[in-house]
């Protein structure tokens, strides 16, 4: 397997995600399959398993560990996360982690982040009363965790006052990445920000939650004409390695097969494999291709004249996003990428048509209001959209 430097670590370019495992009938994890994946994996020299404190309602961690328990533990990384909800649960940190500490068995934790960086758990973090980077700092100072980061699909303002304020011991940022949300949910503003600060990236979401591996056959047929004889899977993981700063890729390992796909992809990368600067520009153009979206420059014109100040570039977004995506997963993108939910006041367009007029894009933005607030009007309440985000803990996880 390929490697990367990480500080002095030798890191696989490839890692063993854990948040959709394989699963028996009734829904349970299929253990025996899990543990045959990581003996294959650790095999091919894949050794940085990425876990998190509600995969599989809690049931992921374990399941990992006891895999890799036949192990040295210093033959393998052990990557854990802290969820950002526990304020709300009135927890603190120490309960959460040692409950961590003692279902995984590993001692300690080879990385360990601060999961939904965000706007409303960024305040959690931030709050020097409820300590908890602190606590987290001082579990590193004792070798319990041995590098810190965080993760997010926060907004690039919000990422930016965290690392104001925690940038000093912040190793590394896991985000999602893929060449659909480099401008659907503005990964390009977060990927230069954290470059500039020298923070490296660890990739989740390759594929788009697997909505790149499965193609509609004509769009599949226009990326094999932008880029000839490779499969969309190998298309989205070189589109990533062509940044500098993505340091490491860390696939859902969900089946056998897939992850021997996987590795025939990462075991070695020569010249050819490669995409050329052209085929990188038509992966970005086919990304438009597929969104089939509303432009918009993001020039707050319409903002600044709109008699109720409508954030309506956020809302153009958020429309694109509904289109490409399922309602439900736009709308809490939405909410942490704009640390707001940007169609709050949308009944409040009137349809006086100002906005129109000054956009230089053209788009006729009170239809786009219209048609969101239409597809939000045949949805349950915003609350209920947020349930199932912050209802079932399972599905608060952002990974
Ligand atoms: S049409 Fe709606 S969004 Fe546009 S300026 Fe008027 S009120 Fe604002
Ligand atoms: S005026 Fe047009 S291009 Fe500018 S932000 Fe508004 S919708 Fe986007």
């Amino acid at each position: 397997m390929r490697t990367v430097k990480f500080g002095k670590l030798s890191l696989p370019r490839l890692g063993f995600g854990s948040r959709r495992l394989p699963l028996n009938e009734d829904g349970t994890i299929n253990s025996s399959v899990v543990e045959a994946m990581v003996d294959y994996a650790m095999e091919k020299g894949i050794n940085y398993f990425n876990t998190g404190y509600a995969y599989h309602k809690m049931k992921a961690e374990g399941v990992i560990s006891k895999a890799l328990s036949k192990y040295p533990r210093e033959s393998y990384f052990l990557a854990d996360s802290y969820p950002g909800y526990q304020s709300d649960d009135g927890r603190n940190p120490k309960d959460i982690f040692e409950e961590q500490l003692e279902k995984c068995g590993a001692g300690y934790f080879d990385f360990y982040r601060l999961q939904n960086v965000y706007g409303k758990y960024f305040e959690a973090y931030s709050d020097l009363n409820l300590g908890i980077v602190d606590y987290f700092v001082k579990q590193k100072e004792k070798g319990r965790i041995r590098h810190l980061g965080f993760s997010t699909y926060g907004s690039p303002n919000i990422i930016s006052k965290f690392l104001n304020q925690f940038g000093s011991v912040m190793e590394f940022a896991q985000i999602g990445m893929n060449y659909i949300d480099w401008t659907l949910r503005h990964v390009n503003r977060k990927y230069e920000l954290l470059t500039a600060r020298n923070i490296p990236i660890f990739v989740i979401e390759p594929m788009h939650g697997g909505r790149l591996t499965h193609l509609p056959a004509e769009d599949e047929a226009v990326l094999s004409f932008c880029v000839p004889n490779r499969t969309p899977r190998e298309i989205s993981y070189r589109w990533l390695e062509s940044f500098p700063n993505v340091k490491m890729i860390i696939s859902t390992m969900s089946s056998f097969n897939q992850l021997q796909k996987d590795v025939s992809l990462f075991e070695k990368f020569e010249k050819k494999d490669r995409l050329s600067h052209a085929e990188i520009k038509n992966v970005e153009k086919f990304a438009e291709h597929l969104i089939k979206g509303i432009s918009c420059d993001d020039c707050g014109v319409c903002t600044e004249n709109c008699p109720y100040s409508l954030d309506i570039p956020s809302i153009i977004h958020l429309y694109n996003d509904i289109k490409f995506s399922s309602l439900n997963k736009a709308v809490a993108s939405a909410i942490m990428l704009h640390d707001r939910f940007p169609g709050k006041n949308l009944h409040r367009c009137l349809g006086c048509g100002v906005c129109n007029l000054l956009c230089s894009r053209k788009t006729d933005i009170p239809k786009v209001i219209f048609e969101v607030r239409e597809m939000l009007d045949h949805y349950p309440e915003l609350e209920d959209i947020l349930k199932v985000r912050n209802g079932n803990k399972d599905n608060r996880t952002e990974e």
